[in-house]
């Protein structure tokens, strides 16, 4: 079965190059009409680039033979956000917006935004234009030749620091060894789901949302697209390093016990170390007559096997404290207000048959 929409710009524009090989299969079902799509954007004081982000949607999204929705979910931003989501909503009936009571951080944001979606597809795309709009119709194109899920890999890094660089290839590196699933390098957030991987992301009910190992983990056929990513257009980076550092353990402890297994095998290390040094220093002492090692040694030995236990019920603590936190299934955001967008109104309505085609 073919997809009955053809997008007007199948051509992926310069900043995005295709990765993968062509690959012809299962096709998105599309209802009759234009399919929508909705484009979901988590926000966090970021007022003044929404200007640039919807002029730049707007232009790309007019070359593209599909309805939108823009969904932006304000994650209890103090800058003056929302109020100016709100004028942009009053001029362009495509603009959602849902209003979190406060900051539940981006990851839970994208979790409002893909609940709120009413799209056949959904992109996920951050407000600071670092992922451009403009690979929207090679995204489009993917996903109606017949793949779920659209992944963008940043083939440029260079906007970002040294730091930021490196620290990103060795989480990549570092999850990608201790985890079971297999989380594509440089693979971010920016990414398209047709529907029925949004169904199953919605799913998903863990309150520690690790997005990136969350998408790995669904599956279902992907196609990966380079893209430049380019420098943030205004505002600053909401990840300063400890959140990285906490991001990159909450991972980890998501999708595998390695660091509880890694514990256990300190430990018999460590108590193999223990047994053949207890073994000499006997046979040194009854058959050569030496006397038994002085009182530094003791001492160093009880440090270190005392550092080794803390160490490891901190390891354990790690995962106790997230069963604590999962068995309390709290939501994973409150919403504070919502203001759908009104023409997705229709497109939703006519999309379920509610209204015939010329509504
Ligand atoms: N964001 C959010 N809540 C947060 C942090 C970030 O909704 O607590 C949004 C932010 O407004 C932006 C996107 O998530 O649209 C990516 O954030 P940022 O650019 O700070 O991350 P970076 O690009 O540095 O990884
Ligand atoms: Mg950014």
């Amino acid at each position: 079965m073919t997809h009955p929409v053809a997008t007007r710009a199948r051509r992926p524009p310069a900043a995005c190059a295709v990765a993968s090989p062509p690959d012809a299969g299962a096709t998105p079902t599309a209802p009759g009409g234009r399919p929508l799509v909705s484009i979901v954007v988590p926000v966090h004081n970021e007022a003044p680039g929404l200007g640039a982000l919807l002029h730049r949607l707007g232009e790309v999204t007019a070359t593209v033979d599909c309805a939108f929705e823009f969904v932006f979910v304000d994650d209890g931003s103090t800058d003056g956000t929302r109020r100016v989501l709100e004028g942009h909503r009053a001029r362009d009936d495509r603009i959602g917006v849902v209003g979190l009571s406060r900051r539940f951080g981006k990851e839970h944001a994208v979790a409002a935004g893909l609940q709120h979606a009413a799209g056949d597809a959904v992109v996920l795309i951050d407000a600071d234009l670092q992922d451009p709009p403009e690979c929207l119709p090679a995204m489009i194109a993917a996903w109606q030749d017949g793949y779920d899920v659209v992944a963008m890999r940043r083939a440029d890094r260079r906007v970002d620091g040294w730091f930021k660089r490196a620290s990103a290839h060795a989480f990549y590196r570092l999850m990608n060894w201790v985890s079971d699933i297999e989380m594509p390098t440089d693979v971010g957030d920016f990414r398209l789901m047709s529907r029925r991987v949004v169904e199953v992301v919605n799913r998903l009910p863990e309150t520690h949302r690790c997005t990136k190992g969350l998408f790995a983990w669904v599956g279902f056929r992907t196609r990966i697209l380079d893209y430049t990513r380019a420098k943030r257009a205004a505002g600053d980076t909401k990840w300063p390093f400890l959140k990285l550092v906490g991001l990159a353990v909450d991972n980890v402890t998501a999708f595998s016990i390695a660091p509880l297994r890694l514990s256990t095998v300190l430990g018999f290390l460590v108590a193999t170390f223990a047994l053949v040094y207890g073994l000499t220093t006997a046979v040194s002492t009854v058959v050569f007559g030496n006397p038994v090692a002085g009182f530094s040694t003791t001492v160093a030995l009880m440090t270190l096997i005392g550092g080794i236990q803390l160490i490891a019920i901190g390891v354990l603590g790690e995962y106790v404290g997230r069963t604590f936190i999962e068995v309390k299934k709290r939501p994973l955001y409150v919403v504070e207000s919502v203001q759908p967008a009104t023409r997705r109104t229709t497109a939703a309505a006519r999309r379920d048959g509610w209204l015939g085609p010329g509504a």
